[in-house]
Order: structure tokens, then sequence, then C-alpha cells
């Protein structure tokens, strides 16, 4: 998840979006040393070792440090919010990934976040 841009569109609001923390795949973000030094303790939490390699632990789909919730407007219409609980000392590739850049185009295109959680909400 990036932080907002100088010039990109104001429409896109990357707590309201979340899309780019979504992955199945368990080696979606590899932590560098600098990375594991960064996060300090919460590497513990957030991280998890494959193989003599530190990756961001995925759960439930997505980034384990992502937190999810909901919020309800005063026209009573939900809305999912989406907050990266580790911001301040992100991993340097959720640094470099830019909003309206081509990845956050296509992470948006899928919308995995609204997808799954449209999924979950489904009356069974
Ligand atoms: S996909 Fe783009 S708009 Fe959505 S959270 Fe990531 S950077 Fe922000
Ligand atoms: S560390 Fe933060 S910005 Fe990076 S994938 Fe996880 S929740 Fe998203």
């Amino acid at each position: 998840m990036a932080s907002a841009q100088r010039g990109k569109p104001r429409s896109l609001d990357c707590t309201a979006c979340g899309a780019c923390c979504f992955n199945d795949d368990p080696r979606y973000i590899e932590l560098w040393s600098v990375d594991r030094e960064r996060l300090g303790p919460s590497l513990e939490l957030v991280g998890v070792e494959r193989d003599s390699q530190w990756f961001l632990r995925m759960t439930d789909g997505h980034c384990s440090a992502l937190a999810v919730g909901a919020t309800v407007g005063p026209d009573g219409v939900t809305a999912m919010t989406f907050h990266c609980t580790v911001y301040e000392s992100r991993p340097d590739a959720c640094r470099a990934f830019e909003q309206g850049s081509r990845g956050c185009e296509q992470a948006r295109a899928i919308d995995v976040p609204r997808a799954r959680l449209a999924q979950r909400t489904e009356p069974r």
C-alpha cells in the first residue's frame, strides 16, 4: 500500500482499497535484511521464515499486517477500510509501490478485497 502521491487522482484512497496488500502467494513480498531490521519486534508478528528467506506472512489472502475493518456512513452504507498496521516500518517493496502505478491499476482491477469480503458476507 503506497502513501498518497502528489498529482495522482484524488479518487484513489488506499484506506478504502487495500487491493495491493491481498495475494494468495505465501511468498508475495520478501523481507530483506533492511526490512527485517526496520520491522524490529513486529517481524515475528507479520513475517515468516521459509527456507532461510523471510516473507510477509499472508493470512486469509492478505498481508497479516493489514487491518480490515468496516465503517457505516451517515447514509447507512457500509464501507470497508484497510490500514497497514506497520506503515511506518513497512518493507521497501511496499514503499516503492506507487499509488496510481500500473501495479496499482492491476491490483484494483482484480479488486480482490471486495470480492473476498463479499463472498464472506454472502448468506449461506
Ligand atoms: S492498489 Fe493502489 S489505491 Fe489500492 S491500496 Fe494499493 S496503492 Fe492504494
Ligand atoms: S506491510 Fe503494509 S503496505 Fe505492505 S503489504 Fe502489508 S499491509 Fe500492505
